[in-house]
C-alpha cells in the first residue's frame, strides 16, 4: 500500500442488495504527489449505479458491501499533490468512471484507456491499489483522484448539470463520434432516459437526423424539445414498421432485456447497431436480422480521458448539459424506484451538500 495516510468522508451506500441507502464514514488517501482532493457537489445517479448496489451483474462484477455508487462527479479542487500542474485549488473539476489504469497497454498508450488490457480501476466497486478493499465512488463528500483521471469543467457549465456528462454524456458521444456519425445520417436512439437523452442532444449537435424509439408515449414531447426529430412508439405496430431497412445508425441504451431484432431491421445496408445498455441477462438474436443487410451489431463501454474532455468542450461549444432532478441524499431510495420505472427527467443529481 503505497500512501496508508487517510481522512474520513461523508458517504451514503448501502450494505445489501435490498438495503436501503444509509449514511457512512469512509477513509479516502491523503493526496499523493499526483493527487487532486476533490470537494464533491454534485453526483449523477447513472442506472449502473443501481445494477451494481443490487448485485444484478454479480455474474460479470460482483458487488462489495457496503458499496459507494457513484461515477458522475463534479466538485472544487480542495487540495493537490506537489507534481500537480493541471488544477489549482478551487478549480471545478470532475471524475468519471475511472481512476487509473495501466497506462502502458496498447489502449491506454491510445488513450483508450476504458479498454485496458488489465481493465482500468472502476470509481467504486473495484480492487482499491491505495488502500486495499474497494474503491468508493462519487455519493460521497471528498475523492482523492490522480490527476490522470480528473478533467477539466468548462466555465460555462452548470456544474450539477455537467455531472452526468461524465458517464451518460461519454458513453453516448463516444460511439458516435467512432461510427463517425454526421450530417446526412439517420439515427435512432432507444430509450429516452440519462444516456438516451444525452445520445439526443448530441446527434442532433453533430448534425444527423435524429428519431427516438421509445416506450413511453409521455416522453414524446420532450424528446422533440431536446432535438428529437421524430418519435416511434416501440409499442406500436404500425409505427415499428413504417420506417424499416432506413436507418444508417442505431446506439441502444436500454436498461433491460428487450428484442434487439426488432431495431436491427431498422437499419439500411451496412447500417451499425451499437448497444451501450447493459440490462445482466443474455439477449436472443435472430442472425436473419444480420445477415440480410450485413449489417453490424457492436458494443461500446464509457470513452477515454482525452474524448472525454473533448466531450465536455463539445458540451460548451454547443451549448449542451444534461436536464437534471436534484435530489438530497434522503430521496435517493426514490430515485432509484423511479429509475427502475423508467420514471426520470432525465438524470438524478445528488446534491452532496445535503450530507452535511
Ligand atoms: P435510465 O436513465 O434508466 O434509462 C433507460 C431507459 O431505457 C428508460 O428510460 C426507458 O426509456 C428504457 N427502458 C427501460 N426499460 C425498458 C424495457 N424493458 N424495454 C424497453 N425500454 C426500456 O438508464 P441509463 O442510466 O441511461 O443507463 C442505461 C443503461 O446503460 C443501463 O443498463 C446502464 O447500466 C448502461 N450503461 C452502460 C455504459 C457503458 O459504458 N456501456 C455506461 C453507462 C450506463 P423509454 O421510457 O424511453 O422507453
Ligand atoms: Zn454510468
Ligand atoms: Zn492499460
Amino acid at each position: 500500500m503505497s500512501n496508508p495516510v487517510t481522512f474520513s468522508s461523508k458517504a451514503v451506500g448501502a450494505s445489501s442488495p435490498t438495503a436501503r441507502f444509509a449514511p457512512l464514514s469512509i477513509q479516502r488517501r491523503a493526496p499523493g504527489p499526483d493527487d487532486v482532493q476533490i470537494e464533491v457537489l454534485y453526483c449523477g445517479i447513472c442506472h449502473s449505479d443501481l445494477h451494481q448496489v443490487r448485485d444484478e451483474w454479480k455474474s460479470v462484477m460482483p458487488t462489495v458491501y457496503p458499496c459507494v455508487p457513484g461515477h458522475e462527479i463534479v466538485g472544487r479542487v480542495a487540495r493537490v499533490g506537489a507534481n500537480v500542474r493541471k488544477f489549482a485549488v478551487g478549480d471545478m473539476a470532475a471524475v468519471g468512471c475511472m481512476v487509473d489504469s495501466c497506462r502502458t497497454c496498447p489502449q491506454c498508450k491510445a488513450g483508450e484507456e476504458q479498454y485496458c488490457a488489465t481493465m482500468p480501476t472502476f470509481t467504486y466497486n473495484f480492487p482499491d491499489k491505495h488502500l486495499g478493499g474497494v474503491t468508493m465512488g462519487g455519493y460521497s463528500d471528498a475523492i482523492v483522484v490522480d490527476q490522470s483521471f480528473v478533467l477539466k469543467v468548462p466555465a460555462s457549465i452548470d456544474p450539477a448539470r455537467a455531472a452526468p456528462l461524465l458517464c451518460a454524456g461519454i458513453t453516448t458521444y463516444s460511439p458516435l463520434r467512432h461510427w463517425k456519425v454526421g450530417p446526412g445520417h439517420k439515427v435512432g436512439v432507444v430509450g429516452l432516459g440519462g444516456l438516451g437523452h444525452m445520445a439526443v442532444k448530441f446527434a442532433r449537435a453533430m448534425g444527423a437526423h435524429v428519431v427516438l424509439f421509445t416506450t413511453s408515449e409521455r416522453k414524446r414531447a420532450d424528446a422533440l424539445r431536446l432535438g428529437a426529430h421524430d418519435v416511434i412508439l416501440s409499442s406500436d405496430p404500425a409505427a415499428m414498421t413504417a420506417q424499416l431497412g432506413t436507418f444508417d445508425f442505431i446506439l441502444d441504451t436500454v436498461s433491460a432485456p428487450h428484442d434487439l431484432n426488432a431495431y436491427l431491421e431498422h437499419l439500411k445496408l451496412d447500417g451499425s447497431m451499437v448497444l451501450v445498455g447493459a440490462p445482466a441477462e443474455p439477449i436472443p438474436l435472430g442472425v436473419f436480422s444480420l445477415l440480410f443487410k450485413r449489417r453490424r451489431l457492436a458494443g461500446s463501454a464509457i470513452g477515454g480521458i482525452r474524448e472525454t474532455q473533448e466531450m465536455l468542450d463539445f458540451c460548451a461549444q454547443h451549448g449542451i448539459a444534461s436536464d437534471i432532478e436534484l435530489i438530497p441524499a434522503a430521496k435517493l431510495d426514490d430515485a432509484y424506484a423511479r429509475l427502475l420505472k423508467g420514471d426520470v427527467k432525465y438524470r438524478f443529481v445528488l446534491e452532496l451538500a445535503s450530507l452535511k
